[in-house]
């Protein structure tokens, strides 16, 4: 498929819109639609069109997907009466990029390739400031042969594209690393908290975690979130969960023990419990600090999230 593919893009949220606008920026013709039609504005803005329903999208080459859960992934593509693939006409090929479970990918995968469209698994790791600063990094599998009609579209959405294979495998390789991300969240969030209490500020401890073995990209750019306690959404604490229940669905039906997942996916559960559904899952270091008794303040520091954009 030559760069004058059309393409559709389907979910504008915190994901969706800034990589719909990268596939605009990287001058795809791209048609886009969300169930808020008002989140359309900024990617139309960047020189998306707009289309005023999912079927809409149909007659595009190449349709992408980014919603929040495998029900909703299943509802934009198999509803009886709006879903894009129960229309008269179906696009060639779909890529989705939202994280859901294996049997939501395999079931849309079927009722794809029924109708003769090609499904790609595509989800991705990053969030939207990542995206923005070209850092996602995408991991994906499906049939070789979509890969290589897709792969320069996917290159366009970061900087790494990992091919896993045939099938949902990349939904697993997504689920596990967001397992991961739980994990090393809460331990950052405990040490801060105990830093606290020793009379260390947390700019001083991201500072030198950021500059060790032990520092990422997603340490640096969590830390204004941790120095700071900026917890506008990047990523909630719902959809958080929503993996970790997909993770842990995986290791009871292989049989494999992971009591720190385990124990980190009540952590997540109670800073739902606490409100913080809507903020971002950073809160999981107030949840840390209650715990320990203390109140945290933000330190109003000048750190930097390292995501200097393109
Ligand atoms: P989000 O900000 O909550 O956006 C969700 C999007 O899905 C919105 O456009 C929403 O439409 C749409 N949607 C949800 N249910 C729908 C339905 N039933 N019908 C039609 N549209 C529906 O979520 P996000 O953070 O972008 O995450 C999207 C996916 O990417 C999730 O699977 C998440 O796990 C994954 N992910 C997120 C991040 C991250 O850092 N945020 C990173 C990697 C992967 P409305 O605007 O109308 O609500």
């Amino acid at each position: 498929m030559s760069d004058t593919s059309t393409i559709g893009w389907i979910g504008l949220g915190n994901m969706g819109a800034p990589l719909a606008t990268r596939l605009v920026k990287s001058g795809y013709d791209v048609t886009v639609w969300n169930r808020t039609a008002s989140k359309a504005q900024p990617v139309a803005d960047a020189g998306a069109s707009v289309g005023g329903t999912i079927r809409e999208l149909a007659s595009r080459d190449v349709v992408f997907s980014m919603v929040s859960t495998s029900g909703d992934l299943e509802q934009v593509m198999l509803d009886p009466d709006t879903g894009l693939l129960t229309g008269e006409q179906v696009p060639g090929v779909v890529v989705d990029c939202s994280t859901v479970s294996v049997e939501t990918s395999q079931k849309v995968r079927e009722a794809a390739e029924a109708r003769g469209t090609r499904f790609f698994a595509a989800p991705v790791s990053g969030n939207g400031k990542v995206v923005a600063a070209g850092k996602l990094s995408v991991v994906c599998s499906g049939d070789q042969d979509t890969f290589t009609l897709v792969e320069p579209m996917i290159k366009s959405l970061g900087r790494s594209v990992t091919y896993v294979g045939e099938g949902e495998s990349a939904r697993l390789v997504k689920i596990y690393h967001n397992l991961l991300l739980g994990i090393y969240t809460q331990a950052l969030a405990e040490i801060l908290v105990l830093g606290e209490k020793s009379g260390v500020s947390r700019e001083a401890t991201m500072d030198f975690i950021n500059n060790s073995v032990m520092g990422s990209l997603f340490s640096n750019y969590k830390t204004p979130a941790l120095v700071n306690l900026d917890f506008h959404p990047t990523f909630t604490p719902v959809l958080l969960r929503k993996d970790f229940d997909l993770g842990l669905t995986e290791a009871r039906k292989r049989e494999v023990p992971m009591p720190i997942t385990n124990l980190t996916r009540d952590i997540i559960e109670s800073t739902i419990g606490h409100g913080y559904a809507k903020d971002d899952f950073a809160t999981m270091l107030l949840i840390a600090a209650a715990n320990a008794g203390v109140e945290l303040a933000s330190e109003n520091a000048d750190v930097s999230d390292g995501l200097d954009p393109e």
